[in-house]
């Protein structure tokens, strides 16, 4: 197995997963499925054993249910995220939950609706992790192209910017991605919705609007000064040029 490129990267992270979930044949599916691909699953039925778990354990990825016993997943994720650097995985019910977590900047990694297979929960829980592992940019894979203070690395779908590696989802990254490939270029809401959302007829103009916000505050966090995203009324965003 050493050649398979996807072990090679797995052998360095931390493997324990929290998964949140009250209903005990959907946990048990997916502790199972997780254990078979050598994770390190962590059970908790509810959100006050999730806590505890996240306070004694680093967990690598947590898996969390909306419809919760003793609280809801929106909720927690938002606590999760003021406490812990941790990608997290929705596993909605129903497809009012999927626009929420779409729609609302949540914070999520990624989500899957139930009833969802086994595999494809734990290929994201792959995908995730390789999005979230905080590898330098410059080292392995092939060269990061660079436009000024931006490096992308395509082939690991890693930003940085001024040096500073940015954790992003996928719909960020798509985004900020398209607008890193021309920098100065105006794009509208449109073009950014069609470069980054799989089903864009889903999404709504706030979306594009949600995710660069969410942009300018990772952006913020890595660069205090630097405001690099500039909104054009009326007709999109660019990227400030700079050299
Ligand atoms: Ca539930």
């Amino acid at each position: 197995m050493a050649d398979d490129p996807e072990t090679e990267v797995m052998s360095h992270v931390n493997r324990a997963i929290l998964v949140v979930e009250d209903e005990k044949p959907i946990a048990d599916t997916i502790v199972y499925a997780l254990r078979t691909e050598g994770f390190v699953p962590h059970w908790a039925a509810a959100l006050g054993a999730a806590r505890a778990i996240l306070a004694a354990e680093t967990v690598a990825l947590v898996i969390l249910d909306v419809g919760l016993p003793d609280g809801n997943g929106f909720d927690f994720c938002r606590e999760i995220r003021t406490k812990y650097p941790v990608p997290v995985i929705f596993l909605t019910a129903r497809s009012g939950e999927v626009d929420r977590v779409v729609g609302l900047e949540l914070g999520a990694d990624d989500y899957v609706a139930k009833p969802f297979s086994p595999r494809e929960l734990t290929a994201r829980v792959r995908a995730v992790l390789r999005r979230s592992e905080s590898v330098p940019l410059a080292v392995g894979g092939k060269t990061p192209s660079v436009a000024g203070p931006w490096s992308h690395d395509s082939a690991k779908c890693r930003i940085a910017y001024r040096g500073a590696p940015l954790d992003l989802t996928r719909n960020e990254y798509r985004l900020l991605a398209t607008l890193v490939a021309a920098p100065g270029r105006v794009f509208s809401r449109d073009q950014l919705m069609h470069a980054a959302w799989d089903d864009p007829g889903a999404a709504m103009d706030r979306t594009v609007d949600a995710h660069i916000k969410t942009l300018r505050a990772k952006l913020r966090a890595a660069a205090p000064e630097a405001d690099p995203i500039e909104t054009h009324r009326g007709m999109g965003y660019s990227l400030r040029e700079e050299t």
